[in-house]
């Protein structure tokens, strides 16, 4: 392949003079964030509403906690998982894990008691932390199933006292039985640590769970070289190097892990939260606090700039802006540009490449393919192969289609305890993304198509296959199918073609309430559509693509 991009690396002076490859300075994350903890440890570590931590409290919380796990018998490998919004307990969390020489477990906070329920018990978490009001509604019922035996509770109010009505109405504490609160379980262990952790680079550093490209939520296993190479990407790539990083994207997403937290931990530089994506309380924290650099789904990002709050005014603090998680229409890259006087860098990874694959190198303009009307989604990060390959798995040349295949240091080792899931989606290591895309000969990549059922609203990944297993319990349902649709808002949504069992009957908004209670809000159908049958091939396969029209 003497000529082609993918060896020849052509892209490589659009990095701007910075190493083509990243050596990594620490074996495991642990390390590398104390560095930054160590750093400045009268700094601030998080800013949330009023609330300051410091990073030298946040040293030692997360060492307070991780003692009281061990002296709890929390071993090396053991998982804990986390349930919660965009707070700072996630932080204590993630250190915390870490120092008790364990897994960090990321549980999206829209899960309900199903969603729930397969996560613990698929990762065999020991240890819980969860909001306060999460586990009154949902966890509470699960837990006594579950291998969790520690549940911590905490509240969104906790380290602030500001207390926004528009995000905690209502919000009180409530103690409930058979849990201990996360709080007074770190101040009984302030100024105990837990003997230093030996993790090894290949150490399973955090479980993030996603469909991959088929089937059932598998928990990606992402390493602690995984962790450590992506942070410096953002770092020395993306340039979130300095002020503060502003929390867009959800912690518990690879975008939010990476992006958000990780990345403030090594900068080191403020990390400045808003417990959940409100554009009104956005705006405000922008004027409050004065970011420089964030990562969020371009629907966000367009959210901030259509509110009636919007001023330009508000964006005047940042230098670096990315987004990733879902295509960026090149209209929506430009109106951004035109409100704010900023670019939207697009970034490309998935969940198994630990965030960052390609991205827009800092300050170059991502060009758009004519054809497609696709906005390029970068060129390889450092250190990494990107290849675009036919079924079979061999190269095509610059400017065919195929699928988009990774190899390099944020791939990770595999699925958690699913090895078949392992070597489809991973063979040889090299990550079959699932994506349908090419490089032209600069080496920009171009994403036209999706090989997998995968739905994606504002970056939310839907799987057709769990949304219809939800429809099929419904007692009416005969045949469920599971499609994207274009949407104006989200990018695309969800909509559901159903046939029923003879003699019965059901309305649409009878079954969207059905899947609406069972699931995650950005999963459930928004359209059901019912139909005499589906229509399916010779061999009974479901024709999806008929079905999107
Ligand atoms: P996740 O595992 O949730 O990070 O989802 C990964 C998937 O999101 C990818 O396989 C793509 O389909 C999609 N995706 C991520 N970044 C982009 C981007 N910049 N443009 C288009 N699609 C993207």
């Amino acid at each position: 392949h003497e000529t082609s991009p993918y060896d020849a690396r052509p892209w490589l002076p659009l990095y701007g003079g910075r190493p083509a490859d990243i050596v990594p300075e620490h074996p495991n994350a642990l390390a590398m964030f104390k560095a930054g903890l160590a750093a400045d440890p009268d700094g601030d570590a998080i800013r949330y509403f009023d609330g300051v931590v410091s990073r030298a409290e946040l040293d030692a919380q997360s060492d307070a906690l991780a003692a009281g796990l061990r002296d709890n018998g929390f071993g090396d490998g053991d998982r804990l998982a986390v349930y919660l919004q965009n707070v700072p307990q996630f932080l204590v969390c993630m250190l915390a894990a870490w120092k008790a020489g364990g897994v960090l477990v990321s549980i999206n906070p829209m899960s309900r008691a199903r969603e729930l329920s397969h996560l613990l018990d698929d990762s065999g978490a020991t240890v819980l932390v969860c909001l306060e009001s999460l586990y009154g509604d949902v966890a509470r019922d699960v837990i006594p199933d579950s291998p969790v035996q520690l549940v911590l509770t905490t509240s969104e109010l906790d380290y602030q006292t500001r207390n926004d009505p528009r995000l905690f109405s209502g919000a009180q504490r409530v103690r409930h039985p058979g849990t201990r609160d996360l709080l007074d379980y770190i101040e009984e262990h302030r100024g105990e640590a837990p003997a230093e952790a030996r993790l090894a680079p290949d150490d399973v550093a955090m479980l993030t769970y996603t469909s991959g490209t088929t089937g059932v939520p598998k928990g990606a296993m992402n390493t602690h070289r995984n962790v450590v190479f992506s942070t410096t990407v953002y770092r020395d790539h993306w340039r979130f190097d300095g002020g503060s990083v502003f929390g867009i994207a959800p912690l518990f997403h690879i975008t939010g892990m990476i992006g958000h937290a990780a990345i403030s931990l090594l900068a080191p530089m403020p990390l400045v939260l808003a417990y959940r994506f409100d554009p009104a309380v956005v705006l405000d924290a922008f004027r409050e606090h004065r970011p420089t650099c964030t990562i969020g789904a371009i629907t966000a990002l367009v959210a901030l700039i259509n509110h009636p709050a919007f001023e330009r005014d508000c964006f005047s603090s940042f230098t670096s802006i990315y987004s990733g998680g879902a295509p960026i229409a090149p209209a929506a890259e430009r109106a951004f540009r035109e409100a704010t006087g900023h670019q939207v860098h697009n970034a490309y990874g998935l969940t198994e490449t630990t965030s960052p694959m390609t991205g827009t190198p800092f300050g170059v303009p991502s060009p758009v393919d004519e054809q497609s009307g696709a906005l390029a989604v970068g060129v390889p990060v450092p250190s990494t192969v990107v290849r675009i390959q036919d079924d079979d798995g061999n190269d095509l040349p610059a400017g065919e289609i195929g699928e988009i295949v990774a190899a390099g240091p944020q791939v990770v080792a595999g699925y958690w305890g699913k090895p078949d899931a392992t070597a489809e989606s991973l063979p040889g290591g090299a990550l079959r993304t699932g994506d349908v895309g090419f490089m032209n000969d600069a080496g920009w990549v171009f994403i036209v198509d999706r090989k997998k059922d995968m739905i994606n609203a504002s970056g939310y990944k839907v799987w057709p296959r769990e949304v219809e297993d939800v429809l099929q319990e419904h007692p009416a349902v005969l045949e469920a199918a599971v499609v994207g649709i274009p949407d104006e808002k989200r990018g695309e949504t969800v909509k559901a073609f159903v046939s029923l069992k003879n003699g019965t009957t059901a309305t649409p908004e009878e079954l969207i309430e059905h899947c609406r209670a069972a699931m995650a809000a950005y999963k459930y159908p928004r359209v059901v559509e019912i139909v005499a049958e589906l229509p399916k091939t010779l061999t009974g396969k479901v024709l999806r693509r008929e079905l999107r029209g």
